[in-house]
């Protein structure tokens, strides 16, 4: 039943051309919180709940945060969480993640939002991030431009994977944090804590 209706998610998402994260992208993340023990996660970008679904259907314990700025997509996270009876489990906050405060910690912070701010999401909730705890970040080959820029013409494309560039460097130089970059998906990294 419970992969029937990920399954009817995955569907909408693609008819309606909303960026889940790609199949072994979201394979790779819930198995490293399986592996890891992780239970309390904050995650930036809900779209319509699907990731936050996957995460949090990992274990009974694991309790998700979520924050995403289009109403519509809120909305249809709602609806998505309550059919999955997981309304317990993931709070879903309707905001720009930029304007949200949060006081508690976190084990994992999945960062899949706007690109060309992750820089600043990444600085905003380190504070919230436990000592030995994660912060995944997802795009970052943005469908293999940052790879070859060449690939487009497009100025604002260009810009952006500029911006994903910079923080790849960004995470690379932070002295707080050890990366690893995965080529899977559309480009996942592993900043842990130091
Ligand atoms: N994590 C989801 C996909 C998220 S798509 C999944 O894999 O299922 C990215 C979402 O981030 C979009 O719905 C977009 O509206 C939202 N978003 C972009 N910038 C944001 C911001 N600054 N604050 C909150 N949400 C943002
Ligand atoms: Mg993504």
């Amino acid at each position: 039943m419970v992969h029937i209706r990920l399954e009817k998610l995955e569907e909408f998402a693609k008819k309606n051309n909303i960026p889940i994260m790609q199949k072994d992208g979201i394979e790779f993340l819930t198995n490293y919180i399986k592996e890891n023990n992780i239970k309390n996660i904050l995650e930036i970008g809900t779209a319509i709940g699907y990731s936050s679904i996957k995460m949090a259907l990992v274990s009974d314990d694991i309790k998700v945060t979520t924050i995403e700025r289009d109403v519509d997509r809120y909305d249809l996270a709602l609806k998505n969480i309550n059919d999955f009876n997981l309304s317990d489990r993931i709070n879903v906050i309707l905001d720009d993640a930029l304007n949200v405060n949060l006081d508690s910690e976190y084990d994992l912070i999945f960062i899949d939002a706007a690109k060309s701010q992750y820089i600043k999401f990444f600085d905003k909730f380190d504070k919230n991030l436990k000592k030995g705890g994660v912060i995944v970040s997802d795009n970052l080959s943005f469908h293999g431009l940052v790879e070859d820029e060449t690939k487009t013409n497009n100025r604002n494309t260009r810009q952006l994977v500029r911006k994903i560039k910079k923080y790849i460097e960004f995470l690379k130089s932070n002295p707080n944090y050890d990366t690893t970059m995965y080529n899977l998906g559309d480009g996942v990294s592993i900043s842990i804590k130091k």
